[in-house]
Formats: structure tokens, sequence, C-alpha cells
């Protein structure tokens, strides 16, 4: 039972839902207006269990809200050219509104490669490098689903980033950097540092963060300790440990240390039900963008 000191749950479910919401609305009213429903075409190469569930995941979501999908699965010793060809065929077909390879690829294949071969104009993803600059630039088209999730998480529970010390934990690129930049925008005048493996006495930096987003990929890591009281706290990690008592034989828990964590922060997302479904949610908002721009190209 939570404490009543306990921090506020920013909770996923409630937040992604109304994000789904809104996007079935709006791909109500695009089709009642006579036009064809959102169409995302996904690229899964091999047969990761993960990806698999993550490219199911994404095909009810988008049938739930009016998206319309199609999955191509292609063997996981598919040549780095005929993956090519693939996508370069999904960018010149004008039914395609979104274009998602599921990340990761095959050891053989260059990620970047096929990365910088999709139609930026399709990048439902926001992994192309020209979507990434327009990000940099301030002028974003799709944001990535994770750091785009976060920032409405926060706009959505009142919590303006201005003149927060921000400390993010983790330089991916489809997470921490993206992140950085979002918050830099003068839309959101956070005052940002990125720590990574290499940073030097990890905690002082996270003891001084308003708003701490973990985001390194390493269970529960960040305990009590590490955390400034009154901070909201934002966990991106998802992580397996390894629990018998579960039909799986795992469960899932963030970068944060929740039950530890909690007392001291103001807000704190849960793992799961916090930043993954709202992740999931941001990819149906840039398919639906996808659509719109086709229909009125910039
Ligand atoms: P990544 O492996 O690409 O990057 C991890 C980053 O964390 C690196 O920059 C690394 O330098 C840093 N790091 C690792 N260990 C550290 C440590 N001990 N101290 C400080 N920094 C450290 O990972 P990613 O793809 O950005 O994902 C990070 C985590 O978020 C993973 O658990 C992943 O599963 C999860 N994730 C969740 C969502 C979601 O929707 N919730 C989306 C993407 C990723």
């Amino acid at each position: 039972m939570p404490d009543s000191s306990d921090a506020d749950l920013i909770d996923g479910r409630v937040l992604a839902q109304a994000v789904r919401d809104e996007v079935q609305s709006a791909i109500e009213e695009w089709t009642q207006s006579g036009r064809r429903a959102p169409f995302l075409s996904a690229v899964l190469v091999g047969d990761n269990p993960a990806s698999e569930a993550y490219v199911r995941g994404k095909e009810k979501d988008a049938a739930e809200v009016g998206i319309e999908t199609e999955t191509h699965h292609l063997d996981a010793a598919t040549l780095q050219g005929d993956l090519l060809d693939l996508v370069n065929e999904l960018n010149a077909d004008p039914s395609v509104d979104g274009i998602l390879v599921q990340l990761p690829l095959p050891d053989h294949i260059d990620e970047q490669t096929i990365i910088d071969a999709v139609d930026p104009s399709k990048d439902v993803d926001g992994f192309h490098p020209e979507n990434l600059g327009r990000l940099m630039r301030g002028s974003p088209r799709y944001i990535p689903a994770t750091p785009y999730g976060i920032m409405q998480m926060l706009s959505r529970c009142d919590i303006d980033p201005e003149g927060m010390d921000a400390v993010i934990v983790g330089r991916s690129n489809i997470v921490g950097k993206p992140l950085a930049n979002l918050l830099l925008r003068r839309t959101a005048n956070a005052t940002v540092t990125v720590c990574h493996s290499r940073t030097q006495d990890l905690a002082a930096h996270t003891r001084r963060a308003d708003l701490l987003v973990a985001a390194a990929g390493q269970a529960a890591f960040i305990d009590g300790g590490m955390v400034k009281e009154g901070a909201v706290v934002i966990d991106v990690g998802i992580n397996r440990v390894e629990d018998s008592s579960t039909e799986r034989g795992y469960r899932l828990v963030g970068d944060v240390d929740f039950d530890d964590v909690r007392p001291r922060a103001a807000r704190i997302t849960p793992v799961p039900g916090g930043v993954g479904l709202m992740t999931r949610a941001m990819l149906l908002k840039n398919t639906l963008k996808a659509a719109q721009l086709r229909a009125a190209p910039e």
C-alpha cells in the first residue's frame, strides 16, 4: 500500500488511453470525410520473439484506433539488398502512409543503411537523419515515440519542465539524445544534463535533478539515495529479471528501484504501466500524421 506521502503515480494506462481516444476520433473524422484510413506498413526480419511481440502489439493498437496495417515478415537470412528493395517499394507505394522497420535487425544487415533508406516523409519512427535533424533544429516532423511519449506525459500531467534541472541517464539515439533536444526546446526550457556509462559520479548528477529520466537499461539501479526529494522521476527502462514465482519465469522492472524511490519523488512512472504504453500510443499519432502529410504535403 502506498503511503500518503508517496509520490503520485504518473499513470501510463490512463494517459495512453487518452492519446488513443484522440487518435481514434481524429481517424473517424478523417474517414468520414471520404478519405481512406491511415496505412502503416511494418517490416519484421527474423524471428526474435520480442520483436514479433512488439509488432503484434503495434498491429493490435493500430486496429483499435482504425489504422490499417500490413506486416512483411522476412526470413532471418534475408539479404540487405532484398530488404532495401522492399523498403524502396514501400517508399514508392502511394497507399502506404507510414513505414516501420522493427529493430534490431540481424547482424549481417546494417541498421543505419536501412533507416537512411526509409522515405523521411513516411518515417513514423522518426529515426531518419532528416527527422532527427529537424528535431535538433527545433522544427520536428516525426518525434521518436518514446521521447514524444515522455513529453506528452509531462504536459498531460501539468508538469512544466521550464527552469528544471533535467538529468537524463542514457544517451541512445532513440531515447536520451532526442529527449535532450525536446527538453531544450523553447517550448520546454529545461536545463539538460545527459549522463552515460562513462559519467563519473552518476549519483552527484541524479541527486540534483528536478526531473530525472532513467533510460540506461539497468534493472532498478537508481535507488532512493540517488534522487532529490520532490523530483519527477520518469522510468524508461524495461528489464527482465528472473522470477520463478511467475508463469513466464521473469518479470519486468524499470531502471528505477520503484519502492525505494517513490517516497522521495513527487511524481513517478511505474514499470510496467508507464512510458512503454505511451511509446505505443505515440506511434499511432505519428501514423495519423503520416496520412495527413500524404494528403497535404509540407
Ligand atoms: P541503449 O542500450 O541504446 O542505451 C543505454 C544508454 O545507457 C547508453 O547511452 C549507456 O551509456 C547508458 N548507460 C548504461 N549503463 C549505464 C550506467 N550504469 N550508468 C549510466 N549510464 C548508463 O538503450 P536504449 O535503447 O536507449 O534503452 C534504454 C532502456 O530503455 C532499455 O531498458 C530499453 O529496454 C528501454 N526502452 C524502453 C522504451 C519504452 O517504451 N519504455 C523504449 C525504448 C527503450
